[in-house]
């Protein structure tokens, strides 16, 4: 394996790592979603012996000689920008006593601030758009992922691409329309290479997030993936520890709000396998019944 094919399939491994899964996976290739959701992977490809080897850490990556034009792609934090907020958040009888249009148009200005700020300047970003988040301003239920990838990038919306379509049959799955909860990103901007975001991005991004949360006001949050996950619910435990079980993000007003989180749709499409498609569906039935929704199957 060549230097670069080596890096990538680190990277790929310590991806896997972030969101919680303990060993590279194998794939199926009799997934029902079609062929695009189930090809399988170009570059990582474990023999028997890597599958049961212990996923790579940090400190292993670090034995690994960089080229210097792969180095330049993880992103860096140039600066920490300051919290933009005087009044970090929205008091929940002022989001509880809002109108759909009137929750909406506190989301607008909050993207408006978001755009001025440009948190985003002081890292490293690959984004032609700004992906802000999209659904019901006062929805019940709330998804959020890591970032934008590269259809989010060319459409400016959230989860539009194969993990998007995944995360749509999760929520039919429940018995909900898309366009009844809403979604957003811990980023807003596409990550060089997808990467996935650093904690100074995260914690750059959070005040608009959290806001975001504030103003929406949902009942329940289900974070998707590790970086949510860990932003909300300001911990470093890994999915296998935090999953399935109700934790709280807790607003700055002092709101507690349940969340769930569970894998991201893209690690599922990933390791594609009974077990994790389960364990998506136990969270998300955990949901279903704290919401009183009527799933379309149980
Ligand atoms: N992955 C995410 O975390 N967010 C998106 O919007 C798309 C893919």
């Amino acid at each position: 394996m060549d230097d670069r094919l080596r890096i990538l399939a680190f990277q790929n491994a310590e991806t896997s790592r972030l969101m919680g899964v303990e060993y590279v996976p194998m794939y199926r290739t009799d997934a029902p979603d079609g062929p695009a959701l189930t090809a399988p992977p170009q570059l990582v490809q474990p023999t028997p012996a890597q599958v049961a080897a212990p996923m790579p850490r940090v400190a292993a990556m670090a034995e690994v000689k960089l080229p210097q034009r792969v180095a330049t792609v993880q992103p860096t934090l140039l600066a920490t920008p300051k919290s933009p907020f005087a009044t970090p958040t929205c008091p929940a009888e002022v989001a509880a006593a809002r109108t759909p249009e009137q929750a909406q148009a506190a989301l607008d200005a909050l993207r408006a601030r978001y755009e001025a700020d440009a948190p985003h300047k002081h890292f490293k970003t690959d984004h032609h758009s700004i992906v802000w988040g999209e659904g019901e301003p006062r929805a019940r239920l709330m998804f959020i992922g890591e970032a934008p990838g590269e259809e989010e990038d060319k459409t400016g919306r959230p989860f539009v691409g194969k993990a998007g379509q995944l995360l749509n049959k999760m929520i039919a799955g429940m018995g909900l329309k898309r366009e009844q909860v809403y979604i957003a990103n811990v980023l807003k901007t596409r990550p060089p290479g997808n990467a996935t975001p650093t904690t100074q991005e995260a914690e750059a991004c959070a005040p608009y997030l959290f806001e975001q949360i504030a103003i929406v006001g949902p009942e329940a949050i289900v974070t998707l993936g590790l970086p949510a996950t860990r932003l909300l619910l300001a911990t470093i435990a890994n999915m296998g520890e935090l999953r399935g079980r109700w934790s709280q993000f807790r607003c700055a007003d002092g709101r507690k709000i349940p969340v769930m989180p569970t894998y991201h749709p893209a690690y599922l499409l990933r390791s594609y396998t009974d077990e994790n498609r389960a364990k998506v569906w136990s969270d998300l039935k955990m949901v279903i019944v704290k919401l009183g929704l009527s799933a379309a199957a149980t």
